[in-house]
């Protein structure tokens, strides 16, 4: 509960694919076939844009995609008009159990004062505003107290509206690094273990993998490097030996869970590649070689320019301590994501949505087209990418048939006006309708 605030503010600071969903206040399951039409389809197989897009669903799969399908007798049409069909979005870092606003102070306060079940009625809300905003699944990279597990399986059972979610549980690093608690006085608030993923050599790391995995991660996140929302690291310097990242990485693939590491620095991020990391996420002080060897890895770059943007806004209500790292993030974030783009570094969507609020996760691809990337590899970002990232590309990212009807339609043409991602007209996930405006 404590540490809710750092995990939950994380750029300081499988899920059941198939499973039948019930939402409350969602329309009813399809009980015949849905035709949805718009002016345009993205396909993100191709990263094109096709005219006339429709896509059949049956109940929660796609049957068909193109222009030219067939409607079935007796299906139900909906025309969007001049919008744009696209897979569901897919936020590749987030903390649904955080959230945050502009006073830094009563955040923290909040953090250490909510009851567990108290946050997760508000992770709840940030669920379903997630959802609302076009997003279908999510990877929640950190969170305490099992929040986001029980979150994700609240949705999976229908009692809750929200995103496919991957969840890691509690974060794993050392002590004092950026998966640790604040430095509270030890005699007041007794240190954490690596139930609660804080960690110092390799056997440590190792339990702490196994704990997170035990009490039900899909995905393993850790802290090679410090943060920036957290009171007691350097942002840019590794926190962990080459032997721990060893061991964390090395375990969680052992168990078939991908990992992503929280890098700021340069140094951290080049030993994490070299124990064998799926993603960096934030990169913000990453050097050219280090995204070459990413490309040459295959490793993901997931950037949370929108995270770096929003602490750089926010720099001048933080502690002193805390507000010089965001001002220094916030400097070279979007440059080193502009210098991914030039090298070709794979990249994920992703925004550390708890930094800044939830909900408004599309703002990612505005930055990342302004950072250089074309606005159809930005929509692959968030969408193909995000699924080869979190190894769920066999059931979403692409609208194809046999594929899980998650499904968003934004107004008129995103290649020619990326910001139409952040207002969404149409959201469908598992072949049900959270969102239609027409
Ligand atoms: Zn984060």
């Amino acid at each position: 509960m404590i540490r809710k605030k750092i995990l939950g503010a994380c750029f300081s600071a499988a899920a059941a694919l198939g499973a039948s969903y019930a939402g409350v206040a969602a329309d009813a399951p399809a009980t015949r076939p849905v035709v949805i039409k718009a002016a345009h389809l993205f396909d993100s197989v191709s990263g094109k844009l096709i005219d006339h897009g429709a896509v059949v669903v049956v109940g929660n799969k796609i049957q068909a995609v193109g222009a030219d399908v067939t409607v079935p007798a007796g299906a139900e049409v909906i025309d969007l008009g001049d919008a744009t069909l696209l897979p569901g979005f897919i936020d590749a870092h987030v903390h649904m159990s955080g959230e945050s606003s502009d006073n830094w102070y009563k955040d923290f306060y909040q953090g250490v004062m909510r009851f567990t079940a108290e946050q997760a009625l508000y992770a709840a809300r940030n669920a379903r505003v997630t959802l609302e905003a076009g997003f279908t699944s999510v990877r929640d990279v950190g969170s305490t107290d099992y929040i986001s597990a029980s979150l994700r399986n609240a949705i999976n059972a229908g009692i809750a509206e929200g995103p496919r979610m991957l969840v890691s549980n509690y974060a794993v690093g050392s002590t004092g690094g950026h998966a640790d608690q604040a430095p509270f006085p030890p005699d007041r608030i007794a240190p954490v273990g690596p139930l609660k993923g804080v960690c110092n050599g390799p056997d440590e790391c190792r339990a702490a993998v196994r704990y997170q995995i035990k009490f039900g991660a899909d995905v393993i996140k850790f802290m090679p490097s410090g943060g920036v929302l957290s009171l007691s690291d350097p942002v840019d310097v590794p926190e962990m030996t080459q032997e721990e990242m060893n061991a964390i990485v090395s375990e969680a693939h052992t168990w078939g869970r991908k990992v992503a590491a929280h890098c700021h620095g340069d140094t951290a991020a080049k030993m994490a590649i070299a124990a064998g990391v799926d993603s960096i996420e934030h990169g913000s002080f990453l050097k050219d070689d280090t995204l070459a060897e990413m490309k040459k890895k295959h490793v993901y770059l997931v950037a949370t320019m929108f995270a770096g943007y929003w602490v750089g806004q926010k720099a001048d209500t933080f502690p002193p301590a805390i507000a010089e790292k965001a001002r220094a993030a916030a400097a070279h974030i979007q440059e080193t994501f502009a210098h991914a783009v030039k090298i070709g570094t794979p990249v994920a969507l992703g925004t550390d949505a708890a930094v800044e609020p939830h909900g408004r996760n599309a703002f990612e691809f505005e930055l990342m087209v302004k950072n250089g990337l074309p606005a159809a590899q930005a929509l692959l970002a968030g969408t193909r990418n995000g699924a080869e990232l979190l190894g769920t590309a066999d059931k979403v990212g692409t609208l194809q048939p046999g594929k899980l009807a998650d499904i968003v339609a934004v107004p008129g043409n995103p290649l020619e006006n990326i910001a139409a991602t952040e207002h969404p007209v149409f959201v469908m996930k598992d072949g049900k309708v959270y969102v239609k405006k027409t």
